[in-house]
C-alpha cells in the first residue's frame, strides 16, 4: 500500500464519516515521509461529537448488559474481519512488524471479547423488613479515550470494549503519531454501533487539552505520558470528570544469583525490546548479580545477535524502527549522556541505513543511578544492565523510582523469588516473566504510572459509578 493507493481514513460524528478543514500529515517512521493526511477534527466538530454522544447516551445506557455485549461483539467480528487492512496501516502508521500489528489488533480483540462475557449484577446490601438497599452500577456518561503511538490498537480496544459495555459513549483521540488504523476501525464501527455510541477524532495534543475541558465529556481514560497525565488531572478537575491514567514506567527486573542465564535470556531480552523498547510496562532496568554480570551480558548479546531491524512490512523483520523523530532523539540523547558517563555499550546491532528512525539493539553496562539511562523511562531499544552485591541493595534501588508500573523477579529457586516479589512496590509484580498480561488481570500503576486499572472486571467497573437505592418499607 502506497500513498497513492490508500484512502485516508475520516472522522467519524454522529454516525457520519466526515473530513474536516483542517489536517494532519502521517509519516511512516520506516522511511520517514508522510504517507497520508487524515482529518484533524475542528473546535467545532469536537462540540458536535459530544452532541452526538450526549445524544447516544440514554438509548444506549437503557439497554439491557446482554444487548450492549452483543453489540460490542459484532463489533468486534467486524474489526476482526478488517483485520489485514487494519495492520498493514498499523505497520505503516507505527513501524511494527505486520506479524506483531496482527497480534496487537487480535490481543485487543480477546480483551473486548471479555467484557462481553461479564456482569454487572445489582448489589443487595441489606433486604429486611425495614429496608431494601441496592448498589447500582450505572453508566458514567461520555468517556473519552485519549491513546498513545506504541499500541495505539491495543490501547484503544482496552478502552472501548469496557465503556461501551458498561453503558457509555465513547470518543477516542488517538496520538497524532498514529491516528490512521484508529480512525478506520472507527469506520467500520458505525455498521454496527448506533450513531454516536462510538467516535474517533483525530488531532494533536490541543485537541487532547480540549477533550478534557470539554464540559459534556465525563470520564478521561488515558494512556500516555506522565507529562500529559498532570496536565489532565489538573484540567479534569474543573467538572470533576472520572480519570484512569495509564503512565509512564521504569520497570525493574532483578536476576537472583541461582537463574541460569542461558534459560532466561531471550525471555529478559524479550522484556526490555519488544516492540522497540517503546512498551510502558517493558523491562526497562535490569539488575543482575556483580558476580554473575559477564554471563548476562554474553546470553543477552547472543539473543540480540540473532535479531533482524528493518520495514515492519518486509518479511522476517523482528523489530521495526522507533516510532517518531522525537522519540529516536530523546533515546540517542540517553545513550550519549550515558556514554559520556562512563558507560559501556557491549552489545551494539545492525539497522537499516538510510531514512526512517532506525536505531540498532543497544545493550549497556556500566552505568548506575543519576543517569538518564536509568532513571527515566528510556522507551527505546537501549537497556542498561546494572549489578548489585546483595538482594537487599537490588530491591531498595528498584523501588526508588517515582514510576511502579511493573516489576519482576527472575530465579530457579521459585519460591525465593516470590518472597522478593512481595517486596516491589509496583501494579504488577512477575516472577520469570516480563510483562505478562490477560483479560483477567486488572493492570494499571502505583505511585506516579498512574490511577486505576484496566482489563478485568475490576477494569469494567472503572467505567461505572456506585449509585445506592433504598427503599422503606
Ligand atoms: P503523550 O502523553 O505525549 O501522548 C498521549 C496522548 O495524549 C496523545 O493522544 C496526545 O495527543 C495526548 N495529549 C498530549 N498532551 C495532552 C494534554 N495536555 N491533554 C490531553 N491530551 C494530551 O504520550 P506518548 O508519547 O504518545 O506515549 C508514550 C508514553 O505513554 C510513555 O510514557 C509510555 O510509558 C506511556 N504508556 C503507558 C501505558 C500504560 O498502560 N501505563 C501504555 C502505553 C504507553
Amino acid at each position: 500500500m502506497t500513498s497513492t493507493d490508500l484512502q485516508a481514513p475520516q472522522l467519524t460524528i454522529g454516525g457520519e464519516i466526515v473530513g474536516s478543514p483542517d489536517s494532519l500529515v502521517v509519516v511512516n517512521p520506516a522511511t520517514a515521509e508522510v504517507f497520508v493526511e487524515v482529518p484533524a477534527a475542528t473546535a467545532d466538530q469536537l462540540d458536535a461529537a459530544v452532541a452526538a454522544a450526549n445524544a447516544a447516551a440514554p438509548a444506549w445506557r437503557a439497554r439491557p448488559l446482554r444487548e450492549r455485549q452483543d453489540i460490542v461483539r459484532r463489533y468486534a467480528a467486524v474489526i476482526r474481519e478488517n483485520i489485514d487492512e487494519l495492520a498493514r496501516l498499523l505497520t505503516l502508521e507505527q513501524g511494527k512488524p505486520l506479524a506483531r500489528a496482527r497480534g496487537e489488533i487480535g490481543s485487543g480483540l480477546a480483551y473486548v471479547e471479555a467484557f462481553c462475557d461479564m456482569d454487572l449484577p445489582v448489589e443487595v446490601l441489606r433486604d429486611d423488613e425495614r429496608e431494601r438497599i441496592e448498589l447500582r452500577r450505572v453508566p458514567v456518561g461520555v468517556v473519552a479515550a485519549i491513546t498513545a503511538w506504541n499500541y495505539p490498537q491495543l490501547l484503544s480496544l482496552w478502552k472501548i470494549g469496557p465503556a461501551l459495555v458498561a453503558g457509555n459513549p465513547v470518543i477516542v483521540k488517538p496520538s497524532p503519531y498514529t491516528p490512521v488504523s484508529t480512525l478506520r476501525a472507527g469506520e467500520l464501527a458505525q455498521e454496527v454501533l448506533p450513531p454516536g455510541v462510538l467516535q474517533v477524532l483525530a488531532g494533536g495534543d490541543d485537541l487532547g487539552a480540549a477533550i478534557t475541558r470539554h464540559p459534556g465529556i465525563h470520564k478521561i481514560s488515558f494512556t500516555g505520558s506522565l507529562r500529559a497525565g498532570k496536565a489532565i488531572m489538573a484540567s479534569a478537575a474543573d467538572t470533576v470528570k472520572r480519570l484512569t491514567l495509564e503512565l509512564g514506567g521504569n520497570d525493574a527486573g532483578i536476576v537472583l544469583d541461582d537463574a541460569d542465564p542461558a534459560t532466561i535470556a531471550a525471555d529478559l531480552y524479550a522484556g526490555g525490546m519488544s516492540n522497540c523498547g517503546q512498551v510502558c510496562a517493558g523491562l526497562k532496568r535490569l539488575y543482575v548479580p556483580a558476580s554473575r554480570a559477564a554471563e548476562y551480558a554474553e546470553a543477552l548479546s547472543a539473543v540480540a545477535a540473532k535479531v533482524v531491524v528493518g520495514n515492519g512490512l518486509d518479511d522476517g523483520v523482528d523489530m521495526g524502527p522507533v516510532q517518531n523523530a522525537v522519540q529516536l532523539a530523546r533515546v540517542q540523547g540517553l545513550l550519549a549522556e550515558a556514554e559520556a558517563a562512563g558507560a559501556e555499550v557491549f552489545f551494539r546491532g545492525d539497522a537499516p541505513d538510510g531514512p526512517g528512525y532506525w536505531h540498532p539493539v543497544t545493550l549497556v553496562r556500566g552505568v548506575r543511578e543519576g543517569t538518564g539511562l536509568v532513571d527515566s523511562e528510556q522507551f527505546g531499544p537501549v537497556l542498561p544492565l546494572l549489578t548489585y552485591d546483595d538482594v537487599d541493595e537490588a530491591v531498595a534501588r528498584a523501588n526508588a523510582s517515582p514510576f511502579a508500573l511493573g516489576a519482576s523477579v527472575w530465579a530457579s529457586d521459585i519460591e525465593r523469588a516470590t518472597q522478593v516479589a512481595q517486596r516491589l512496590e509496583a501494579g504488577s509484580v512477575w516472577v520469570n516473566q516480563h510483562p505478562a498480561l490477560s483479560p483477567e488481570v486488572p493492570f494499571g500503576g502505583l505511585k506516579q504510572s498512574g490511577i486505576g486499572v484496566e482489563s478485568s472486571r475490576y477494569g469494567l467497573l472503572a467505567y461505572t459509578d456506585i449509585s445506592v437505592l433504598r427503599v422503606k418499607r
